[in-house]
């Protein structure tokens, strides 16, 4: 008799983005002539910028003549994709990480999800709350908790709240986890974290020997200076951090899929007998074994956004998606709202007035002002009261969509 992994009927079923569709297409029937203006789902909305476009015809070319023809390439990515993330996403800016740290992937998703199977079975997971939801769900698949409780939490993981309070950084857990994910600029809140936060953090897993699981997806959107755009601008944490960055959001890559992973040599995690093992090798491991690469055309797509004009345009595609973000921040605050993010990465996350529920607002926002956005509560409890909009759309409809909602009651 085949058995399943168990763990899986743990799981709740993915409510907040079906039941957002639900919601929507009942008011979209009910009110065929109404304009609905989506502004909830974190995908990007401009396509590949020109440089990336020429670059990618290339490489296809090339996959049509025998002399350029490539099969299987390496599976931790192509030489000149490592070398060109090494030298201009760190070295340049100070950071001594290697070609040979990157782990070129298909998605920060993937990674963020895999890298748990090669730690071990008994640590102690720690997860921010309100949180993108693949950590906690990967957590569960892998067999490390109990049930779900009602509010959503599930047994075994140590959640870190995050709000207006802690400036939505949270406080250094009393129970200390061994593996700690950490998203900054962070998805939903559209918050950063300083250098002297993150080095709080650091510091903590030094103490500990424990691991800082760090998402940089959205490290391209950072404007202010004094952030850290990698968690190894902060001293140590090569020893203690892994950082997660990926294409989706930084050059419009969430439909073609590119994404890496870095581990410095130097980070060690510990075997049964208290010996030491560089984790690096043991992603590579399962790198190598579990996966055979991305396509050559795609990797090629990805290097040219190092070239000079391909940051050029890259760049004009983020401001847009930042002056958007500027937009509804602005028209927030006027209507009166207490607004959070948006200045260091493509989320707005709003304070409901009159402490009305997340779904209570998605509700009035909807019918009222037929502007889709996402409710706090859905990325976890202490999301709650609290509204994320997305600035990746449109100018013309992020302008009509904050009118509507200045003149909301
Ligand atoms: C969009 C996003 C990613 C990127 O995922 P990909 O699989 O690379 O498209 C990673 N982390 C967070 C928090 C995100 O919002």
């Amino acid at each position: 008799m085949a058995l399943i992994n168990e763990h899986y009927l743990k799981l709740q079923a993915g409510y907040l983005f079906p039941e957002i569709g639900r919601r929507v297409s009942e008011f979209i029937n009910a009110n065929p002539e109404k304009k609905v203006i989506k502004m909830g789902i974190g995908d990007v909305t401009q396509p590949l910028v020109p440089t990336v476009i020429k670059a990618f015809h290339e490489a296809i070319d090339e996959m049509g003549k025998s002399e350029t023809f490539k099969g299987y390439g390496p599976e931790q990515g192509y030489g000149f994709l490592r070398e060109a993330i090494a030298k201009n996403s760190y070295q340049d800016n100070g950071v001594a990480i290697e070609a040979d740290d990157i782990f070129i992937s298909d998605g920060s998703k993937c990674d963020t999800g895999n890298i748990q199977e090669i730690f071990g079975h008994n640590n102690k997971i720690g997860i921010c709350d309100p949180v993108y939801p693949v950590y906690a769900d990967t957590t569960v698949m892998a067999g490390k908790t109990g049930a779900c409780q009602d509010n959503g939490y599930y047994d075994g993981i140590i959640y870190m709240p995050c709000n207006e309070e802690n400036g939505f950084i949270p406080e250094l857990p009393t129970e200390v986890p061994d593996l700690i994910f950490l998203c900054y600029p962070n998805n939903p809140t559209g918050t950063v974290a300083t250098k002297e936060e993150l080095k709080k953090w650091v510091d903590y897993a030094l103490e500990n020997n424990s691991i800082i699981l760090y998402d940089a997806a959205y490290e391209a959107f950072i404007t202010e200076k004094n952030i850290p755009h990698s968690i190894y601008e902060i001293e140590g944490a090569k020893k203690v951090a892994i950082e997660f960055r990926s294409f989706s959001k930084t050059a419009g890559f969430t439909g073609t899929r590119c994404a890496y992973t870095v581990i410095p040599k130097e980070l060690v995690a510990y075997g049964p007998e208290g010996d030491a093992h560089p984790v690096r090798n043991l992603w590579n491991r399962r790198h190598s074994t579990k996966f055979n690469g991305v396509s050559y055309p795609v990797q090629k797509a990805a290097a040219a956004i190092f070239t000079e004009q391909g940051k050029k345009e890259v760049t004009e595609v983020i401001t847009y998606y930042l002056d958007n973000a500027r937009i509804m921040r602005e028209s927030l605050t006027e209507a009166g709202y207490t607004v959070y993010g948006g200045v260091n990465a493509p989320y707005v996350w709003v304070k409901t007035k009159n402490n009305i529920s997340s779904w209570e607002f998605f509700d009035k926002v909807l019918n009222e002002a037929n502007v889709v956005g996402t409710p706090g509560s859905g990325f976890g409890p202490a999301g709650e009261g609290y509204f994320r909009f997305s600035a990746f759309a449109d100018r013309e409809n992020v302008i009509e969509a904050m009118n509507r909602i200045k003149k909301l009651t």
